[in-house]
C-alpha cells in the first residue's frame, strides 16, 4: 500500500487555475474606501503593480505561471501527497485519509506559493522594497524568503501578539534579510493613533495591514504585498489542488470530501478550487472550510462590504466578515486571527459550494498531538483545525460503517510553535468562549453601502 504519493518535477503546474472563470455570478465590485464608489485597476497602482491588479480582477479560466516561478517553486514542489495509513488504523476507520504537505518548503508552509510570483512581478515593475503584514509570522517568512531570492527589501509589521509568542519566526525573517517591527508601531500614523487609543492592545491582523498599506502607499519605491485573501493570492495557490488531483488519479482516487483550514482563505482555496470546477460540472464531492470557534468569520460573521483593515485604507470588498475592528481573542493559531475571508471563498460560502465548520483550539491540538503521534509530522496549530475535521468525519465514516476517502490540507509544519504546544500538553491551553457581545459591537460599524 502506497504511503507517499509523489509527481515527478516536470509534472508541476504549468498554469494556475482562476475560479472565476467557472462561477455563474460575476464577482461582488471592489469599493474605494472613501468613496464607496468601485474602482479601477489605476486606483490600486500606488501599492500593487499592474501585473497582480490585473489578475486579480482576472476571469480567464488559466494563467500562465512564470517559468523563473516555476524554477523556484521546483525546489520544493511538486509537494508530496501522503496517505494516512498509521492514523486511519488508530482511528479504526474504513475511510481513506490523504493528505497534501505544505510544509515543505523552506518557509515551513503554503505561504511561499504566493510570496515567490508576489515578489517576481514586482521586482519586473521595478519596486525595490516590500512592506507587509504577519500574525503568526508565517506571512513575513515567506514574504522575506521570496525577497531574498529575487533582491527585494522586506518590512514586516507583526502582530503584537505573535511578536511575542513566535519569536524564532522574528529571527527568522531577519535571517531572510528583514526589518521585523511591532504592531501597532509608531512608524505610521495609523500605528501612532491604534496604541494612543489602546496601548495595550494584543494588535491584530487588521491593525497591521493599516501600517503596511500606509507605508507602501507613502513610498514610491514599494509596494504592500498581502498573504491571503485576495484572489491573486487564491489564485497562485491552486497549484496544491491541481497537484492533489494528479496525486490522486495515480492511486485511482477521488476525495468525497476536502478540508482545509480557513484564515483569510488561501490554503483552503488552494486545495478546493480546483475541485469547485469539478463541483459545478456535477461531482458530487463536499469541500469544508474550519475555522476557530473564537473567530468565526464565515459560521458566524455577516455576509456584507467592508474594509480588510482597522484603520479603513484598504479597498471594501463584499466577504464574510466579524467588523474591520473585531480583536479576536489570542489563540495560538495566529494566522487565523482575521476579521475577513477571502472573497472568492465568501461566494462560494454563500452560494453553499464551500461549507464552514468552527472548531475550539483544545479539540484542535488534541487532534495534532494523535496526528503527530501516528504520522510523525507536528502540524501548525492552523492546520490541526483541518486535521481535527478530517478526524471527526474518520470517525463519522467508522459510527455509520461507511467508506469514505477525506482529503485535507497539512498547510504547515508546527517547529515555531513549540509554545503553543507546551502550553497544551502542560495543560494551560484554554478555550475561548465565542465573543459573540466584541462580534455584535464591530459588526454594527460596517461601512454603509447601498
Ligand atoms: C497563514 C496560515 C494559514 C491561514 O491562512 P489562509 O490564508 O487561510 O490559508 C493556515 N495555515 C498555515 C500553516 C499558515 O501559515
Amino acid at each position: 500500500m502506497q504511503t507517499k504519493i509523489l509527481l515527478q518535477d516536470h509534472q508541476i503546474p504549468k498554469h494556475w487555475y482562476n475560479v472565476a472563470a467557472d462561477l455563474d455570478s460575476s464577482p461582488a465590485p471592489i469599493l474605494h474606501p472613501g468613496t464607496l464608489a468601485p474602482v479601477g485597476p489605476e486606483d490600486l497602482t500606488s501599492i500593487f503593480p499592474m501585473s497582480l491588479i490585473e489578475q486579480e480582477v482576472s476571469r480567464e479560466r488559466w494563467i500562465e505561471i512564470p517559468e523563473e516561478v516555476q524554477k523556484i517553486y521546483q525546489l520544493w514542489r511538486p509537494s508530496p501527497l501522503y496517505r494516512a495509513h498509521r492514523l486511519e488504523a488508530a482511528l479504526k476507520t474504513p475511510a481513506r485519509i490523504y493528505y497534501k504537505y505544505e510544509g515543505v518548503s523552506p518557509a515551513g508552509s503554503h505561504k511561499p506559493n504566493s510570496a515567490i510570483p508576489q515578489a517576481y512581478y514586482n521586482k519586473m515593475a521595478g519596486i525595490k522594497r516590500l512592506a507587509t503584514e504577519t500574525g503568526a509570522g508565517q506571512w513575513g517568512c515567506s514574504l522575506s524568503l521570496a525577497n531574498s531570492y529575487f533582491g527585494l527589501e522586506t518590512t514586516v509589521y507583526m502582530v503584537r501578539v505573535s511578536y511575542g509568542q513566535k519569536p524564532y519566526r522574528k529571527n527568522l525573517m531577519e535571517l531572510w534579510g528583514a526589518e521585523v517591527i511591532p504592531s501597532p508601531s509608531n512608524r505610521t500614523e495609523a500605528g501612532r493613533r491604534m496604541l494612543a487609543e489602546a496601548p495595550d492592545t494584543t494588535g491584530s491582523l487588521g491593525m497591521a495591514i493599516s501600517e503596511a498599506v500606509e507605508d507602501a502607499a507613502s513610498h514610491s519605491d514599494t509596494n504592500y504585498a498581502l498573504g491571503s485573501v485576495l484572489n491573486h493570492v487564491c489564485l497562485h495557490q491552486t497549484v496544491i489542488g491541481l497537484e492533489a488531483i494528479e496525486q490522486l488519479k495515480l492511486v485511482e482516487d477521488y476525495p468525497d470530501v476536502v478540508i482545509g483550514c480557513c484564515g483569510g482563505g488561501s490554503n483552503l482555496a488552494g486545495l478546493t478550487f480546483p475541485f469547485v470546477r469539478d463541483k459545478i460540472n456535477g461531482k458530487q464531492i463536499r469541500l469544508l472550510a474550519v475555522e476557530p470557534n473564537s473567530c468565526p468569520t464565515l459560521t458566524k460573521g455577516s455576509y456584507a462590504f467592508d474594509f480588510g483593515d482597522t484603520a479603513k485604507l484598504t479597498p471594501i470588498t463584499k466577504m464574510y466578515t466579524l467588523g474591520h475592528d473585531f480583536v479576536p481573542p489570542g489563540i495560538h493559531a495566529g494566522g487565523l486571527r482575521y476579521h475577513g475571508a477571502s472573497a472568492l471563498v465568501s461566494q462560494l460560502h454563500h452560494e453553499g459550494i464551500i461549507e464552514a465548520a468552527a472548531l475550539p483550539q483544545t479539540a484542535c491540538f488534541e487532534g495534532a498531538v494523535m496526528f503527530a503521534r501516528t504520522e510523525g509530522i507536528v502540524p501548525a496549530p492552523e492546520s490541526s483545525h483541518a486535521i481535527r475535521a478530517a478526524i471527526d468525519e474518520a470517525v463519522k465514516a467508522r459510527e455509520e460503517g461507511q467508506q469514505r476517502t477525506i482529503l485535507f490540507n497539512l498547510s504547515g509544519h508546527g517547529h515555531f510553535d513549540m509554545s503553543s504546544y507546551e502550553a497544551y500538553l502542560g495543560g494551560q491551553l484554554e478555550d475561548y468562549a465565542y465573543p459573540e457581545e466584541n462580534i455584535a459591537a464591530s459588526l454594527a460599524k460596517l461601512p454603509q453601502v447601498k
